[in-house]
């Protein structure tokens, strides 16, 4: 199985637009210790050929342009054959309509996302225009071989591992939250033993997911906030780490040491905010996830399982 990392950073990105917190100011100033992220989302195959991607981040379009194996070799004939989401948060999904132009599109999610996005949502006509053009498959518990919109198979499973989060934003108060409102995303593939979790949100530890941490081949896990006080530290919010449904790496408890201790295969961060200490290079924070045996995904890093 392969896999490229399209991006590792938090919704916003890295830097973000409007944030001029310690690490968004140096790294625009082209401080050594940090580099620039895009919104996080995985490119996985198991041919080299078709391509599933977990998550569409807003950069999408960027993301494509800097990985050849993304870019069609003739025609209109992407090398993207299916798109998995992992909840309804606008980081993950506004790639989507990046990708219109009528494209057909096959997208794996839960009954619970693909609910929240589509329902009421008059503006997901864009990618309804023809029949055909977009094709979801509804992702039950027990998980789905992954096809593309043209019905080919790419020789990938995707199981989702309900995942300790929240409601996305737009849907609360609107309806009560579903232990399938946020997956973690396992992918399998049929001709090796490789397995990949991608888990860019995780509010706390979750039984469902544990045996899946040990049995992966690699890894890659929620590294938004380093402490659960880090926005309010640094005077940009009021709201903890576990007030956003991100759980916080160094906290009593944290998910540092929970994942060091359960991980036996290749273990990443990603979806790292940019307020994160973990994004400089010698912080005493990334000292410390290294000593663990633990890293931090990067932007066009590549894995093969
Ligand atoms: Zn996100
Ligand atoms: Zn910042």
């Amino acid at each position: 199985m392969l896999v490229i990392v399209l991006g590792s950073a938090a919704g916003g990105g890295f830097p973000q637009w409007n944030c001029a917190c310690p690490n968004c100011r140096d790294v625009r100033r082209g401080d050594p210790a940090l580099e620039v992220r895009t919104q996080d989302s995985l490119a996985v195959s198991a041919d080299g050929r078709r391509w599933l991607l977990l998550n569409a981040s807003p950069d999408v379009r960027a993301q494509i342009e800097r990985q050849p194996v993304l870019w069609p070799a003739r025609g209109r004939e992407t090398p993207i054959s299916a798109i998995a989401l992992s909840n309804g948060d606008l980081d993950h999904c506004l790639g989507l309509f990046s990708l219109r132009e009528s494209q057909p599109l096959s997208i794996y999610a839960t009954h619970a996302v693909r609910a929240g996005l589509v329902d009421h949502n008059a503006l997901w006509a864009t990618l309804t225009r023809r029949p055909g053009q977009t094709v979801w498959h509804e992702l039950g518990p027990e998980g789905s071989p992954v096809t593309g919109a043209r019905g080919d198979d790419l020789g990938l499973k995707l199981t989702p591992v309900p995942a300790a989060g929240r409601l996305p934003l737009h849907l609360r108060g609107r309806r009560e939250p579903n232990a399938f409102d946020n997956v973690a995303l396992v992918v399998s593939e049929r001709s090796s033993k490789a397995l990949l979790v991608y888990a860019p949100g995780v509010a706390a530890p979750s039984a469902a997911l544990e045996p899946w941490l040990e049995r992966a081949s690699a890894v890659f896990f929620d590294g938004t906030f380093s402490h659960d006080s880090e926005l309010v530290d640094l005077g940009l919010g009021s709201q903890s780490a576990t007030d956003m449904a991100h759980w916080p790496l160094f906290s009593p408890n944290g998910s540092l040491e929970y994942l060091a201790s359960r991980c036996r295969g290749r273990g990443y961060l990603t979806h790292v905010n940019n307020t994160n200490p973990l994004l400089r290079a010698g912080s005493a924070e990334r000292t410390a996830l290294e000593a663990a045996g633990l890293g931090v995904a990067r932007d066009g890093m590549e894995l093969e399982l």
